[in-house]
């Protein structure tokens, strides 16, 4: 995306908000404050925009493996809203349809598969066992393998983040809001207790709230005003390829299973409208650090096995990526008790919970409710 650096226009808007970090939650948050005329809005960002966690992002919306039911309903209710979010705007805001499809190739996982679908299916959500010909119907150029469980997720989608981001930022900087990228916040301007203003090298920013949307640096950005958020380091690989022959025509994700389960990890893939590929291995919330062209042209090869058609694919290198990932995997969001302008908004699965995130958080800062939605995930049950 194009680096912004905006002049601040003259504003009589009411309440000064600072947004430090401009990844798919922070440009959200920011989309749904500039729509208030009460919100006079900042967004800071040391890189480019979508640059942090982000860009690296498998960026599957779901709620398919989400434990347990109260959060798997917060996902269900975000990825819904992804929905609604597109009929906001005109025009591609990155949301690729289609639902998820995956199969299992052995006892074990066939009938775990089986028992998850039952049990999300009483949770309310859309998806189903299907067979190998529903498959096949679904996306012709796939070669399974062999099959002995298999299930599609009719409401899942991917997002492209570059594009939605871009959207978000546009839209902000249209209503008034500015946008600085390559700006690096280094501190705060404390007085009583509450953020007066936000410091970067160069100048200050002064501000009514101050939002941590910063990814994996909320935890060092919240230690200068001693707040405590304990996150685990959760590094991840997906890999990219150059753009390749189509060969998901309707599913917008794929869960592999491996040929050799002594040797591989599930693998998932997703193609983008350019016709390049992202994929990984494992579960969402899987640790790698093997960011070398051996392990991503070998993920590339094993894809190849389940889509001959991409035979003249190949993988880019690819930097490892860092998961947004609280100490217990749930999110952190609200004002901090310890400085109560200060609101936090961090979490794995941040694609999954941008839109309901960025919604209900603005009404947070602006209108002074608590979300109930929110409660389990407020910073202060770290103690
Ligand atoms: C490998 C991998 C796979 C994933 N797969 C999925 C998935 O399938 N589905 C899903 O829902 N989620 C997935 N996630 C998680 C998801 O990508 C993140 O939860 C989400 O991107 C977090 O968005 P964010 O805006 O909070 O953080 P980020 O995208 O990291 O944005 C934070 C921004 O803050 C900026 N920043 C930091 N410090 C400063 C500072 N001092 N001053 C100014 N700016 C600053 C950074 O540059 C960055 O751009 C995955 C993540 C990874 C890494």
């Amino acid at each position: 995306m194009a680096n912004r650096n905006f002049n601040p226009s003259p504003s009589n808007k009411r309440k000064r908000v600072v947004i430090i970090g401009a990844g798919i939650v922070g440009a959200t948050l920011g989309y749904h404050l500039s729509r208030r005329d009460d919100v006079s809005l900042t967004l800071l960002e040391r890189g480019t925009p979508g640059s942090g966690a982000s860009g690296h992002s498998f960026a599957w919306a779901n709620a398919f493996g989400k434990d347990p039911r109260e959060y798997h309903t917060l996902n269900r209710r975000s990825l819904d809203m992804w929905y609604r979010l597109a009929h906001q705007f005109e025009g591609d805001i990155g949301i690729r349809y289609g639902g998820e499809m995956r199969w299992e190739n052995s006892p074990d996982r066939a009938a775990q598969l089986r028992q998850r679908i039952r049990q999300i299916q009483a949770w309310g959500y859309p998806c189903r066992l299907i067979t190998r010909d529903e498959m096949l119907a679904l996306e012709p150029h796939l070669q399974p393998g062999e099959v002995l469980a298999a299930s599609f997720s009719e409401a899942d989608v991917h997002i492209e983040t570059d594009t939605f981001i871009d959207v978000c930022l546009q839209s902000a900087y249209e209503s008034g809001a500015v946008v600085h990228s390559e700006t690096e916040v280094t501190g705060f301007v404390v007085h009583n207790g509450s953020i007066t203003a936000i410091k970067t090298a160069d100048t200050e920013f002064p501000c009514d709230v101050a939002v941590l949307a910063s990814g994996v640096q909320t935890t060092a950005l919240g230690s200068l005003v001693d707040v405590r958020i304990p996150q685990q380091r959760s590094p991840g690989i997906v890999i990219q390829t150059t753009p390749c022959a189509e060969v998901l025509h309707n599913v917008a994700i794929i869960h592999a299973p491996p040929m050799d389960a002594k040797r591989h990890q599930h693998l998932h893939l997703r193609q983008l409208t350019d016709g390049s590929l992202r994929i990984g291995q494992g579960t969402q919330e899987g640790i790698n650090r093997d960011d070398s062209q051996q392990h991503a042209d070998a993920l590339l090869d094993r894809a190849k096995i389940y889509f001959p058609a991409i035979g003249d694919a190949k993988a880019l290198p690819t930097p490892v990526g860092y998961r947004p990932m609280p100490l217990d995997g749930f999110p952190v969001l609200g004002f901090t008790k310890a400085v109560p302008n200060l609101y936090i908004a961090l979490m794995h699965s941040g694609v999954t919970l941008a839109p309901l995130v960025g919604e209900m958080a603005a009404l947070e800062i602006i209108d002074d409710v608590q979300v109930e939605w929110f409660k389990p995930y407020r910073l202060e049950r770290f103690g």
